[in-house]
């Protein structure tokens, strides 16, 4: 049976849920899964069960919920579909790279294997979408790897933008208009929590930006 979209949708959400797991814990809450679901907790319940009785999950009443190793490997396919998507549709159509995340919540879920491997074959074999997103194996297996964000990486070292941790249209023309993208360099200058203030001094500018901002771009060192 072929997982329908609302399947691939929960363990997509598990499956990011998951990977943003701290401190030791092994079970995506399941008021998390709701949220990012927009549904219900009662419907999200109904769901994970069903997905526990298919073997794609495991389910702790009043704990939470986390991926058998066939439900991430289904997750980790469809967010292969997912980037690969919004790079094809970035680098080939033209689109600009804050209005492909949408289409690609579409398509995701239609496009065949077959399609997919020649879209992967003709853009190279990427390894990240435009966001810097990693992009899954063909086994749906990626490579993970911690990454500093702007809160905690260290200041002014050398560093490089990597990857923005939010599909927001808006946030994105903001890192854009601000010469943020992956793979520009950058340096945190200073940290001020009183003043929910870091101030980033990029190639050519320097831009003051507030926490939330700063802990959705993801940094690593700038080999270069
Ligand atoms: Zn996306």
């Amino acid at each position: 049976m072929l997982p329908s979209s609302t399947v691939e949708n929960y363990l997509k959400a598990i499956y990011l849920g998951q990977s943003a797991l701290v401190g030791g814990m092994r079970l995506v809450p399941m008021g998390q899964v709701a949220a990012a679901l927009r549904v219900t907790p009662g419907t999200a319940t109904t769901m994970v069960k069903a997905l526990a009785e298919s073997g794609l999950a495991e389910y702790e009443p009043y704990s939470g919920v986390r991926l058998s190793a066939a439900g991430e490997k289904l997750a980790g396919l469809v967010l292969r579909r997912h980037r690969l998507v919004e790079l094809f549709l970035v680098q080939v159509m033209g689109m600009k790279w804050d209005e492909v995340h949408d289409e690609a919540e579409q398509l995701e879920h239609v496009v065949s294997e077959r399609l997919i491997e020649r879209i992967d074959d003709m853009l190279g074999r990427p390894t990240h979408d435009p966001h810097g997103d990693p992009i899954p194996d063909p086994e749906g297996a990626i490579a993970h790897r911690h990454l500093d964000n702007l809160l905690t990486c260290p200041l002014n070292t050398p560093l490089r933008v990597t990857r923005i941790a939010d599909q927001d249209p808006a946030f994105l023309r903001f890192i854009e208009n601000n010469d943020l993208k992956p793979g520009q360099p950058l340096e945190v200058e200073a940290r001020d929590q009183a003043a929910d203030a870091v101030v980033v001094r990029g190639r050519e500018r320097r831009v003051t930006i507030g926490a939330r901002a700063a802990s959705k771009l993801l940094v690593e060192h700038d080999a270069t």
